[in-house]
């Protein structure tokens, strides 16, 4: 086991990390950015290093620096949490050529699902399902207009190295895609240095739901259940939950086995997770696979016992994963809220500030991941997260009120935050029954302008 890691992050997933290597005895080095130099991830570490000015350009993406850091403090590791350089090859790549163990999949991994277009073509290979889509990058107006026809309106163009819903487009007819096309492009320029992007048909009324994996260097990989993400803002997340209302137990097995499929087809390495769309006829498709740990971990920890941080060290530690596929028992459901600083009436707007008042909620079943205290400021430089707000109960209609007591204890002020909107939606009837698609909240917001 490693003595001593870096965690290449910030926020509460670098906390999170910690509270891991604490458990597991293994002392820990934070890096940060000065904008950071208060933050508790810096607090609670072994010991910290400043990397660099507030950009995350200039401090937690500087892989120089990052390594620098790393060769200072003499670590054996790195996690690289999510975001930021958790899904660079190239720093995979450094890590390893540096002797550092990068605590992730194999830099080969991290590239064939990082280039979403590769990664259809991987897993059509193996037969895994994907959206009818072009064959790989479109890089011409005609061309794209061809294979919208091909496809049929709507149809979504996605930057090949797309993350966080940005190159994404949907055009519903000839007229509409070419303009959708060209943003699409220049916003996957200037969010990823490359202007590629492909097209897919666009799935209607669909549901978000995603495979937890954990696989050793041994070639063991089992799932951990899925998560169901339809919640979403501008193709973003926002309320997670397992197991999914949408699907049942010969579903799950099904789409269970598929992902293990997709991971097997890159050798997959630690943990990941492979996200799925789900049609209105319950046919499910691959959309991409992320090779990091998600942002809504802890859903799946809930109701599994399983740690999966601990694990993801363990693996990249050498260890073999101890789990096998029926030992693994999925216990009463979970849910996360996720607590942005943002206006929903805005769309989504982020609003940065000082938190002067906070009351975090806790009591029976309640689980709240966050790196924010009383005089904390949430910086403009880096995501709007507060904090994430995890209930767990027996059934879901139990997590749900479990869930609802929670968010009415938050007090986050003077911020605007997405606490209210979380507690609208687990009010209305149609999420209740668990019966939505990932239109919800643009639906919610045109049914709340009509009343208006
Ligand atoms: P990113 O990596 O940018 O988050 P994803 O490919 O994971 O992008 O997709 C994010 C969300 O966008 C999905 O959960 C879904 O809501 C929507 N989406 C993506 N592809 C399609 C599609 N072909 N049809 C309908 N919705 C889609």
């Amino acid at each position: 086991m490693f003595s001593r890691i870096l965690i290449a992050n910030r926020g509460e997933i670098a906390v999170r990390i910690i509270r891991a290597c604490q458990e597991l005895g293994i002392q820990t080095v934070a890096v940060y950015s000065k904008a950071d130099k208060d933050s508790r991830h810096v607090k609670m570490a072994t010991s910290a290093i400043c990397i660099g000015d507030n950009p995350s350009s200039e401090s937690y993406l500087n892989i120089p620096a990052i390594i620098s850091a790393a060769e200072i403090a003499d670590v054996e590791a790195i996690h690289p949490g999510y975001g930021f350089l958790a899904e660079n090859p190239h720093f995979a790549e450094i890590c390893e050529s540096c002797q550092i163990k990068f605590i992730g999949p194999q830099p080969e991994s991290v590239r064939l699902m990082g280039d979403k277009a590769i990664a259809r073509e991987t897993m059509q290979k193996v037969n895994v399902p994907i959206i009818p889509g072009s064959k790989s990058i479109v890089s011409d107006q005609q061309e794209a207009l061809k294979t919208a026809k091909r496809l049929g309106y709507p149809v979504i163009i996605k930057a090949k190295a797309g993350g966080g819903g940005k190159g994404m487009k949907v055009a519903h007819n000839d007229g509409k895609l070419i303009s959708a096309f060209l943003t699409a492009q220049a916003e996957a320029e200037a969010a990823f240095g490359s202007p590629d992007v492909y097209l897919e048909k666009y799935i209607k009324e669909p549901r978000h739901v995603e495979f937890q994996i954990l696989g050793d260097r041994y070639g063991h990989i089992v799932h951990l259940g899925e998560r169901d993400c339809t919640i979403q803002r501008r193709h973003q997340k926002l309320i997670e939950e397992t197991p999914s209302p949408a699907i049942d137990s010969r579903l799950r097995r099904k789409m269970g086995e598929t992902a293990i499929k997709a991971a097997k087809a890159v050798n997959y390495e630690g943990a990941g997770t492979v996200e799925f769309l789900l049609d209105t006829d319950n046919k499910f498709y691959f959309i991409e696979m992320n090779t990091r740990i998600q942002v809504e971990h802890p859903v799946t920890e809930m109701v599994t016992g399983v740690d999966i941080i601990k694990e993801q060290i363990k693996i990249a530690a050498g260890e073999k994963l101890k789990l096998s596929q029926d030992k693994i028992k999925v216990r009463g459901a979970a849910m996360e809220c996720r607590i942005n600083a943002e206006d929903p009436d805005n769309n989504f707007r982020p609003c940065p500030g000082k938190i002067e008042q906070l009351i975090l909620p806790g009591g029976n079943n309640i689980r709240v991941d966050t790196h924010v205290y009383p005089g904390y400021v949430i910086s403009p430089y880096y995501d709007s997260m507060i904090a994430k707000i995890i209930a767990y109960g027996r059934n879901r209609a139990e997590v749900i009120s479990v869930m609802q007591r929670a968010l009415s204890e938050t007090v986050i002020e003077p911020l605007k935050t997405t606490v209210a909107l979380h507690q609208r939606i687990l009010g209305i009837p149609k999420f209740i029954r668990g019966k939505y698609s990932t239109s919800f909240i643009d639906t919610m917001f045109e049914e709340h302008k009509k009343k208006k």
